[in-house]
């Protein structure tokens, strides 16, 4: 077989990787009759494809690429590490200064006391690990019953058996027997989509107060913990009403159960403080993390967790790891993409600055015929498309597919831009500067206007009734 470069023809690469590449959450055949794009290499917020053209990251790679790509440090630190000690377990009473380092700094950074770091691979991991600690919690504490995780619909929390049973994406649990026994969901506080004829403000409350009910339903005696990401992205950045969290946190203080903030996305940054219960005021007893914790430059994550969990779990032995726990190489890399992001002051930029920028310009995206709300948290944000803003209406089409129409004419102008159904995300690297966010929301407008014009030639501006 010859060498497969970045220097073989585009069709080539696209048939090989059609023949032997399975891809994630992709229908194999439709993308095999396309083509993937193929991404040979990235600088700053800029992809660069096979064919030489330059596409701008408005995701961040996954939601992960917080301090932008080619950043030679991380490499130096990447190599440095591997001939020193590419590899060694923390399991059998052994260490290594990269772990070390590594908790050492995330518990620094990390509000309240959540001071102890257990390490996985990435973010469906770290959740696959709560389940089991929270649960085990319980066990060390008297109350073996209390087994049940409650979650909410359209959440997402990774793709493992548990980190899916988690989530609340019902195409996930169509598939392979979802969710695990004892995961409960509740409805989400997406008031665009969901929110009827109340105020945003009640309908928060009323999401919150589902939570509430829950509990007593399935008894305050077994019910374990609540975990959400402060603001739900895989589901389309949907922002809670401002009255949502406060009342979750006063429900978890009542029953006293634990409070799961999974911020996956909303760690490091993305929201304009070091972690997204920051931005919003909530006191979780642990954190998960992964994304941009190595702005997605190595595989790494875990669940941080607070002094009173992990002095409970301290006398159990918790038979639970994984071989790449506290990987010294994703550490090392980790610990120097925390240190850039804070040395250049990356995150008070983004609160300062970038993000408020942003904001700016993303909110006058709002004056589109297609545009409906325009949700935006830090460094990420939302837009719901729409037939008809005054009345929130849904397309008739199926769900997705004028997204997806967008989503098509993003990247023809050159700008990643994801749709969830007919909501359209960006979160980008956090250190895109002013005059790229133009060149985004230029971008964007002009897809929103092809978009637009697609609907009406195939007659696609119809409401759902
Ligand atoms: C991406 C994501 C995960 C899963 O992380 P992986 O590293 O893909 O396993 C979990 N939670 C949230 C909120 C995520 O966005």
């Amino acid at each position: 077989m010859p060498a497969i470069t970045n220097h073989m023809p585009t069709a080539e690469l696209q048939a090989l990787d059609s023949a032997h590449h399975m891809h994630p959450f992709t229908n194999g055949d439709e993308l095999a009759a396309k083509g993937a794009r193929v991404i040979t290499r990235a600088k700053g917020v800029y992809l660069t494809d096979s064919e030489g053209v330059e596409i701008l990251d408005g995701m961040a790679g996954l939601w992960c690429v917080n301090i932008g790509y080619g950043r030679d440090e991380l490499a130096e630190v990447a190599a440095r590490q591997m001939r020193e000690l590419p590899y060694y377990n923390t399991f059998f009473q052994t260490t290594h200064v990269p772990a070390i380092a590594l908790a050492s700094k995330i518990a620094e950074l990390a509000p309240g006391d959540l001071n102890h770091v257990f390490f996985a691979a990435g973010g469906s991991e770290a959740n696959d690990t709560n389940i089991r600690m929270v649960r085990t919690y319980w066990d060390a504490k008297g109350k073996p019953d209390k087994k049940i995780i409650i979650s909410r619909k359209n959440a997402y929390h990774g793709s493992s058996m548990g980190s899916a049973s988690l989530g609340g994406m019902a195409g996930m649990h169509a598939q392979g027997g979802m969710p695990i026994p004892d995961i409960h969901h509740i409805n989400q506080p997406d008031w665009w989509a969901e929110g009827g004829d109340m105020t945003p403000e009640a309908f928060g409350l009323a999401r919150a107060q589902e939570l509430e009910a829950a509990i007593q339903d399935l008894g305050e005696d077994r019910v374990a913990a609540f975990i959400a990401e402060p603001v739900q992205g895989a589901g389309g950045v949907i922002v809670a009403p401002d009255s949502y969290w406060p009342e979750i946190q006063r429900i978890c203080d009542k029953y006293e159960i634990l409070l799961i903030a999974d911020e996956v996305i909303t760690g490091f940054g993305r929201t304009g403080n070091w972690f997204g219960c920051q931005t919003l005021n909530i006191r979780p007893d642990i954190m998960t993390i992964a994304k941009g914790l190595s702005s997605g430059y190595q595989p790494v994550g875990g669940s941080v967790v607070s002094d009173e969990v992990a002095k409970t779990l301290g006398g159990v032995e918790f038979n639970h790891g994984y071989t790449y726990s506290g990987h010294p190489v994703a550490a090392a890399v980790a610990l120097e993409n925390l240190r850039i992001l804070e040395e250049e002051g990356i995150v008070d930029r983004v609160r300062a600055e970038t993000a408020p920028y942003l904001a700016e310009k993303w909110h006058s995206l709002g004056d589109h015929p297609l545009v409906g709300e325009t949700r935006i948290v830090g460094m990420m944000a939302s837009l719901a498309l729409t037939p008809d803003k005054a009345s929130r209406a849904k397309f008739a089409s199926d769900p997705g597919t004028v997204g997806y129409i967008c989503r098509e004419r993003c990247f023809a102008n050159n700008l990643i831009m994801r749709h969830v159904g007919d909501r359209m995300v960006i979160s980008p690297p956090l250190v895109i500067t002013k005059a790229e966010i133009d060149t985004l929301i230029d971008r964007a407008r002009r897809a929103l206007d092809e978009c637009h014009a697609q609907l009406r030639e195939r007659d696609l501006l119809k409401m759902a009734s």
